[in-house]
């Protein structure tokens, strides 16, 4: 296995193939896209010039629904990479119950060189340019480098393409244009949902600690909610280093703390503590919220968490969860845990076909039955088959998209 994104993916795909006893036509199927799509577009800059972009989209397979979810603008943005996402959203998107394929792309620039016309231009460019799109057809949502207000420009862009209003062509799109209200706190809020019935699972409910590595967007939803739900958040981290309070940190003050100064450090009533020293705390239960292979074979011997929750996307590499299992420590996979903002993508798109606007409560109550039925579906099987739940959640997803491959007929 590679340190590609996509070897990693094709790695899982494959080892939880054997595991569900798939099809091997339906294991072909899946193990390349269904489409992808490179393209470029000139775009007039502010001072003038012309600049060419390059551009991607990846769809991997639609047998649950149409193609839907993320666009990052990102200088380093690569075919391999929105391959391996699209791949991921469609596993994502069957584990959440959600009728939706997984599809990704995005554009090869720096937003941050850009001024705001540029921003909208290149929005607006992408969304014209893009070959396939529509409601029915692929729905792109926000990632890394676009946010509600490219979200917007894109909507309008499609819009006036058509020539009617079609709401539901975009995610992540801000209310004032029929977005849905929760995005923000989709995923955070999930990923607490999932905690609060894993640590009921585990029997570590009771004076449950916690330690989260991670408060962006993410860490800083959840570790309020933890807050809020009488947990005690004992450790917190970020970029810039980790703190410790052994009888609590209130995370509501800390994201106002964080808000005015931009990092966790220094938060008054904690003691600075490194972020290897985070990880590796005592504690019950370990949220990594933060980036990628944070849990490497190099230091899973070292943590003391009895459950790790994968609220970003990877943080456990598949060395280091095979050494946690051998420790009893289970892992709740990033397919599972953070699946609420695709959740809430899928609201978004109902809401944007009907022409019918939740409030607040139906969204994060919806949200509450989606990704608590999703975890324990998984939990389920991982106890019925004794696999780790990375793999029965892989397993339940597999399963149901090869159920709609085979009676649709396509092998
Ligand atoms: P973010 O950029 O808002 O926040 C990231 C946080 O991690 C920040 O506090 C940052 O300081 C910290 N961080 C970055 N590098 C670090 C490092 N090396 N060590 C310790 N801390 C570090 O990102 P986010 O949107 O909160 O996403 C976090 C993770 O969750 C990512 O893996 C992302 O892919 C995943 N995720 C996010 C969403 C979403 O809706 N935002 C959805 C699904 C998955």
């Amino acid at each position: 296995m590679g340190a590609n994104p996509l070897d990693t993916a094709l790695y899982t795909l494959r080892e939880a193939a054997g595991e569900a006893g798939l099809d091997p036509k339906v294991t072909e199927l899946l193990s390349t896209p269904k489409r992808t799509m490179e393209f470029t577009f000139p775009m007039r800059m502010d001072k003038g010039e012309v600049r060419i972009f390059t551009a991607y989209r990846v769809h991997w397979c639609d047998a649950l629904g149409g193609f839907k979810d993320g666009t990052r603008f990102t200088d380093n943005l690569t075919l391999d990479e929105c391959k391996a996402l699209a791949l991921w959203m469609t596993i994502k998107h069957s584990v959440g119950g959600i009728p939706a394929g997984g599809g990704k792309g995005g554009v090869i620039v720096d937003p941050g060189e850009l001024s705001e016309w540029e921003l909208e231009r290149l929005s607006r460019s992408y969304m014209r340019h893009l070959p396939l799109k529509g409601a029915w057809v692929d729905v792109p949502g926000a990632d890394i480098g676009t946010s509600e207000k490219t979200q917007g420009w894109m909507l309008d862009e499609y819009e006036s393409i058509v020539g009617f209003h079609s709401p539901a062509a975009i995610n992540d799109k801000p209310t004032a244009v029929s977005g849905t209200l929760g995005t923000d706190e989709a995923t955070g809020l999930g990923v607490y949902y999932v905690f609060e019935q894993a640590v009921k699972d585990f029997d570590l409910a009771e004076g449950c600690s916690v330690v989260v590595q991670g408060f962006g967007k993410v860490g800083s939803v959840l570790a309020k909610y933890l807050t809020e739900g009488g947990y005690k958040v004992i450790a917190v981290g970020d970029i810039y280093g980790a703190i410790h309070a052994a009888d609590g940190i209130d995370c509501v003050k800390l994201d106002q703390y964080v808000r005015d100064s931009g990092s966790v450090v220094d938060f008054p009533g904690t003691k600075p503590i490194s972020n290897h020293e985070l990880l590796e705390m005592e504690v019950d239960v370990l949220v990594p919220a933060a980036v990628q292979s944070v849990i490497t074979d190099q230091n899973a011997s070292k943590i003391k968490a009895k459950l790790v929750i994968e609220a970003a996307n990877g943080p456990v590499t598949p060395d280091a969860e095979k050494e946690l299992q051998g420790n009893n420590i289970p892992v709740v996979p990033d397919v599972v845990a953070n699946v609420g903002g695709a959740i809430v993508c899928h609201f978004e798109r109902i809401q944007g076909l009907t022409d019918e606007y939740w409030d607040i409560d139906r969204v994060r109550g919806q949200l509450k039955d989606w990704i608590t039925r999703a975890y324990q579906n998984t939990a389920a099987t991982a106890g019925e088959k004794n696999i780790s739940m990375r793999m029965a959640a892989w397993v339940n997803a597999l399963q149901k998209i090869e159920a709609s491959v085979k009676k649709r007929g396509w092998v």
